[in-house]
């Protein structure tokens, strides 16, 4: 492009680094002659896509000629009846990215309102915030991860538009009970809506303590976003769904591109709402292998934290940044959390039994 465009991109554009995604299954493949790799960096789901997803996508293939229908209004009233919540209270979003964007445009003026959140946090919130030209304003969390909403209450003001939560957290996998969570969205002033990120909430025991799906009603200040690219096992088809007040899902329906969420993720979400054979398994896999990496891991000299998540992070006996690299010569990909501003820890995400066997046995071999 012509250096001339230069002046014309916007300020906030320019700060902007390209997205560095993580290392690729056939990058590590490749660069150390492995023909086997373990991918444990995503907290993607480790049985892929449920067979019977599998199959509504193929049956379906042959309607991706057509359009979706504006704003997936059946698949809308797929997801309010699974949740038994009114259809005219849900969204659905190309991702739950696409809804943390859309809700920051449709609820903040810039320059003037602000969004709060915790640091460190997903960065997605400080990101659309940025392109938005929004101020972001975080406070610390505790130094166990645990949330210190005192702190967070004292960062809000007459222009903070929404506050943004991730429960069960990432990437500590620490999840704080419900009812505070509510407690704190009372207190927060007229105007200001309480975004609870539950992405990982299928994997939180009892759920119910932990999800602020009973709290929901329509006249309070209270959104949820949920996504199926974890417990669903979809994250490469994008989809996700945001609960929120239905003046809220209204305005965020008008401002949405009609067709953001395609006609396959369409179908292949109402096929993995109804596959409960797939998702019981998957939390029994995720539960069993999350007590079996803490236990071992602990064995190993780490400090673990406690997670409510399909992913563990931890602080290992040596450098972490050691343990990463010798992982992946073996084939085994997990995530440093130097970006996070933690280069001593660590975060991987639950697999299955082999996986989790395997990570364990090439661990001894590092710290051994
Ligand atoms: C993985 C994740 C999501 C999911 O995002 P999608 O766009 O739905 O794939 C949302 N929030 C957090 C905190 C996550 O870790």
């Amino acid at each position: 492009m012509s250096e001339n465009f230069s002046p014309f991109i916007r300020e906030e554009v320019k700060s902007f680094k390209p997205y560095s995604p993580g290392l690729g299954i056939d990058e590590i493949k490749h660069k150390y002659g492995l023909s086997r790799v373990i991918k444990m960096a995503s907290n993607e789901n480790p049985l892929g896509v449920s067979p019977v997803v599998q199959e509504t996508i193929t049956r379906n293939s042959g309607l991706a000629f057509r359009y979706p229908g504006a704003n997936n209004p059946e698949l809308c009233r797929a997801v309010a009846g699974h949740l038994e919540l009114d259809p005219a209270c849900i969204v659905c979003g190309n991702g739950s990215d696409e809804l943390i964007d859309l809700l920051i445009r449709m609820l903040l003026v810039p320059g003037r309102d602000n969004i709060v959140a915790f640091d460190p946090c997903f960065s997605i919130y400080r990101l659309q915030a940025r392109l938005s030209g929004v101020e972001f304003r975080q406070a610390k969390l505790n130094p166990d991860f645990s949330f210190n909403l005192k702190e967070l209450l004292k960062l809000v003001d007459a222009n903070t538009r929404v506050v943004f939560l991730t429960n069960p957290d990432n990437p500590s996998g620490y999840a704080a009970p419900a009812s505070e969570l509510d407690r704190f969205a009372s207190q927060l002033p007229h105007g200001c809506c309480l975004v609870v990120d539950e992405a990982y909430i299928d994997f939180a025991m009892p759920r119910e303590h932990y999800s602020m799906l009973s709290f929901f009603k329509n006249d309070s200040n209270l959104v949820v976003l949920r996504t199926f690219s974890k417990m669903h096992a979809l994250a490469g088809l994008r989809l996700g769904y945001a609960i929120l007040p239905v003046i809220l899902a209204d305005y965020m329906r008008r401002i949405r591109l009609p067709f953001s969420v395609n006609i396959l993720a369409e179908k292949a979400g109402q096929a993995a709402l109804k596959d409960s054979d797939f998702t019981r398994e998957s939390l029994s896999i995720i539960t069993r292998g999350r007590k079996f990496l803490s236990v071992e891991l602990e064995n190993l000299g780490c400090s673990v934290y406690p997670s409510q998540a399909n992913f563990i992070m931890f602080q290992p006996p040596v450098n972490a940044g050691h343990i990463f690299q010798e992982l992946l010569k073996r084939g085994v990909i997990i995530r440093p959390l130097d970006s996070y501003g933690f280069s001593h820890l660590l975060r991987v995400s639950i697999g299955t039994r082999e996986e989790n066997e395997t990570l364990i046995k090439y661990m001894q071999e590092i710290i051994g």
